[in-house]
């Protein structure tokens, strides 16, 4: 008999893009994640759960093994370390680029600038090695409304449209990264569960298009 494998999904927007590549690993939720409150979901495999969480907490659930498997944006990998896990898969979902953002036509500020941002890592590693000294600002969300209250002099932020910082009178000034969903795996459970992990990443290579390979640290 097989052991329990645990699968940490990000809750809202992006779990509508997973659950086609979970259906083509063939995974299925028993009931409809969206009208639920519940947390924990059991699948039509007896042998696979699924967490609903917040997209911050999935890799932290997988670093310490309490999934096994999980759908992480790269902001978040990046702003919080990757230790204890395999990033065997890029899914090419929810892709959007991180960029610093200003008001519209400001001047770019010389010498040290304050920087709004619920990257505090990404950002601070961004203007290091731009030779640029910042104090950060940490927001947990309307990070666009930092410049426009004086509260910052930049942004470090998710843009996909760019929509919401034109909308407030913001323009994206520098690239930081393209990002997009990964599919990360414990280091243990790896080892433990590899039949069974192994045939998920596969099917879900394989409706993505994808080659994968998975390095041992
Ligand atoms: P947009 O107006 O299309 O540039 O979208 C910007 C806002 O949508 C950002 O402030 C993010 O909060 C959110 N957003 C867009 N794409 C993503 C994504 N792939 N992952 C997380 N948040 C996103």
């Amino acid at each position: 008999m097989s052991q329990i494998l645990t699968i940490a999904l990000t809750k809202g927007r992006i779990l509508e893009e997973t659950l086609p590549l979970l259906a083509a690993a063939g995974i299925v939720p028993a009931e409809d994640i969206d009208k639920s409150r519940k947390l924990v979901f059991e699948t039509n495999r007896p042998d696979v759960q699924l967490l609903v969480l917040r997209g911050a907490d999935v890799p932290t659930y997988v670093q310490f093994g309490a999934a096994d498997m999980g759908v992480s944006g790269k902001d978040t990998l990046m702003e919080n370390g990757a230790e204890g896990l395999y990033e065997p898969l890029d899914l090419n979902i929810a892709r959007c680029k991180l960029m610093t953002a200003a008001i519209a036509g400001a001047p770019v500020r010389q010498g040290r600038i304050k920087v709004a941002t619920k990257y505090v890592n990404i950002a601070k590693q961004y203007y290091a090695t731009c030779g640029r000294q910042i104090d950060v600002i940490k927001l947990y969300g309307a990070m666009e409304l930092a410049p426009i209250m004086n509260l910052a002099d930049e942004i470090v932020d998710i843009v996909d449209t760019g929509n919401t910082l034109r909308a407030n009178g913001l323009e994206s000034r520098e690239f930081i990264a393209d990002i997009s969903s990964r599919l990360i795996v414990n280091k243990a459970s790896m080892k433990m569960k590899h039949v069974q992990i192994e045939a998920i990443i596969d099917a879900i290579a394989q409706a993505i298009g994808a080659e994968h390979s998975v390095t041992s640290a």
